[in-house]
C-alpha cells in the first residue's frame, strides 16, 4: 500500500513533485486526474494530477477531495497537497479554499504551508516568498495575468483565502531543528492556529521541516519538501536505492514535438541534424488534414526502423503567428495538437512506437488523452523536472517523457535514449 499519496494542482507541478519522490527514495505512480478504479501498482507514493489551479474554488474543492477520497481508500497515511512554488492563487483561493476541505475531512485542526523550493530560487523568510533573490511581488508574478501575487507575505496571502488562523514558523525556530519546530507546532496549535506558514531558506531547512512534519494527517507544499519526506519512512522503503528502475520497454523510437517555446525550438533544431523529421504545418493542416496525416506517417513508416523519428510542428514565432492570424488562437492550437495526438496514436497502433518524447504541455495533454494514459510510473530524469515515465492503462506499456516547452538542455532530445534500460 502507498504511504503518502499527493494531491497536485496542476500536471507538471504533479510530475514535479513525484520526480522529487523518487530521487528521495519512494517508489511514485502519478495518476492522470482521479482514477476510477482501486490501483493494482505497487508504488510508496502516489500522486493525483489535477487541474485544478486556476479553476473555480468550489470545483478545486470538489475535485480534491475525490482525490483525497481515493488516496484514503488505497491506504495512504499521510495526505500532501501540492502546489506551485509562487504560491499562485488569489483571495479567492484555491490553495486556502482546498487546505480548510483536506483538513476537514481529514478531520486535523493543523497543517503546514511550504512553498520553498530553494533549488529553483524560491525561499520563505519571515513568512515573506522571495523568487528569484526578489520578494515575490517584484519578481514578475504581480503581473501574472490569472493569479497575480502583489504581496510577499504568505500570512496575509493565506490568510485572505483561509477559515484558519494563519501563523508562522520562523528561521530561528527552523535553525533550532525538528524537535524545536514541532514544539512551536504544538504551541501555534494550541493557541488556535490551523495553518503555519514556514520559513526556509536552503535544502537542509526543508529536511528539518519535512522531520517535523512526522505523523502530521496533512502537508501542504510546493515540491520542496518531497526531498524530507521519504527520510520519516526509510525503513519501510524496500526499493529505496531504486526507486527510479522501471521496467525495459522494447520497441520504435518517436519524438513528438508541439512546443513552440524557446528551449523546444533549439531541441528540435538539433534533433533534426539526426533523426528523420517531418514539419506538420498548421496552414497545411487546416487545407487538407488528411493528406498531412497521411504523409507524416508514410515518412515515419519508412524511417522507423533505423532509429529515431521526429514529427514536430514547432515553428517559429512569425510562422505561428502567420496560422493564428488566418486560423485564430486556439482553432490553429487545437488542430495542431489533434492532428499530433492523431499521428502518434496510428504510429503507437500501427507502426509498433513503444519509446515516445512529447514536448509541449498542452501537447502532451493531447497525446495522453489520445493513448488512453491513466498514470505513469516515475522513473530517472532525463533534465530537471523531466523524467522517463511507463505509462498505466495503454493496451501496452510504453516508455514515455513528456516535457514541458521550456524544459530540457538542447540536447535532450538527442540524449533521452540512452537513458532508457
Ligand atoms: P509549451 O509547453 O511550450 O507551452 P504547448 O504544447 O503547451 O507547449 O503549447 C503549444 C501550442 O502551440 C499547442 O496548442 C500547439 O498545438 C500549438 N502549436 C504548435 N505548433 C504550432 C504552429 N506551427 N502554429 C500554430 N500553433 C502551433
Amino acid at each position: 500500500m502507498p504511504i503518502l499519496g499527493c494531491i497536485a494542482d496542476d500536471f507538471t507541478g504533479a510530475t514535479d513533485l513525484a520526480s522529487m519522490l523518487v530521487s528521495a527514495g519512494m517508489r511514485t505512480i502519478q495518476t492522470i486526474g482521479v482514477p476510477q478504479e482501486a490501483m493494482e501498482e505497487r508504488a510508496d507514493a502516489v500522486v493525483v494530477a489535477l487541474k485544478s489551479r486556476m479553476i473555480p474554488a468550489e470545483d478545486a474543492v470538489a475535485q480534491s477531495l475525490d482525490a483525497l477520497a481515493w488516496l484514503k481508500a488505497q491506504g495512504c497515511e499521510q495526505i500532501y497537497f501540492k502546489y506551485c512554488s509562487t504560491f499562485d492563487s488569489t483571495p479567492a483561493g484555491n490553495i486556502g479554499p482546498v487546505t480548510d476541505a483536506l483538513m476537514q475531512a481529514l478531520g486535523t485542526s493543523f497543517t503546514i504551508a511550504c512553498p520553498a523550493l530553494p533549488a529553483n530560487k524560491r525561499t520563505v523568510y519571515n513568512g515573506y516568498l522571495f523568487a528569484n533573490d526578489v520578494p515575490l511581488n517584484e519578481s514578475g508574478m504581480q503581473d501574472h495575468p490569472l493569479t497575480p501575487m502583489t504581496d510577499a507575505n504568505l500570512v496575509r496571502v493565506l490568510g485572505a483565502q483561509t477559515r484558519h488562523d494563519v501563523g508562522l514558523i520562523n528561521y530561528a525556530t527552523v535553525r533550532q531543528g525538528a524537535d524545536a519546530v514541532q514544539r512551536r507546532m504544538l504551541a501555534l496549535k494550541e493557541s488556535g492556529v490551523g495553518i503555519a506558514v514556514c520559513d526556509a531558506i536552503d535544502n537542509n531547512d526543508l529536511h528539518v521541516l519535512a522531520r517535523a512534519c512526522r505523523g502530521l494527517p496533512l502537508v501542504t507544499a510546493g515540491s520542496g519538501l518531497a526531498l524530507g519526506l521519504p527520510a520519516n519512512v526509510t525503513e519501510r522503503l524496500n526499493h529505496c536505492d531504486d526507486a527510479a528502475a522501471l521496467p525495459a520497454i522494447a520497441g520504435r523510437e518517436a519524438i513528438i514535438s508541439g512546443s513552440c517555446s524557446r528551449a523546444t525550438l533549439e531541441q528540435v533544431e538539433r534533433a533534426r541534424q539526426h533523426y528523420p523529421s517531418f514539419h506538420v504545418e498548421a496552414l497545411a493542416l487546416a487545407d487538407d488534414y488528411e493528406r498531412v496525416v497521411e504523409k507524416a506517417l508514410k515518412l515515419s513508416e519508412e524511417h522507423l526502423s533505423a532509429g529515431p523519428v521526429l514529427i514536430y510542428a514547432s515553428a517559429s514565432p512569425d510562422e505561428v503567428k502567420q496560422a493564428q492570424a488566418k486560423l485564430g488562437v486556439s482553432d490553429a492550437g487545437a488542430l495542431v495538437e489533434r492532428a499530433l495526438a492523431e499521428i502518434t496514436q496510428a504510429m503507437v497502433a500501427r507502426q509498433g512506437v513503444r519509446r515516445l518524447l512529447v514536448a509541449g504541455g498542452e501537447t502532451a495533454g493531447a497525446v495522453v488523452g489520445a493513448l488512453g494514459v491513466q498514470g505513469l510510473r516515475i522513473g530517472p530524469s532525463i533534465d530537471p523536472g523531466v523524467p522517463w515515465t511507463t505509462t498505466i492503462g495503454t493496451r501496452e506499456p510504453l516508455a514515455l517523457a513528456l516535457k514541458s516547452g521550456n524544459f530540457g538542455a538542447p540536447d535532450f532530445m538527442t540524449r533521452a535514449w540512452g537513458m532508457l534500460p
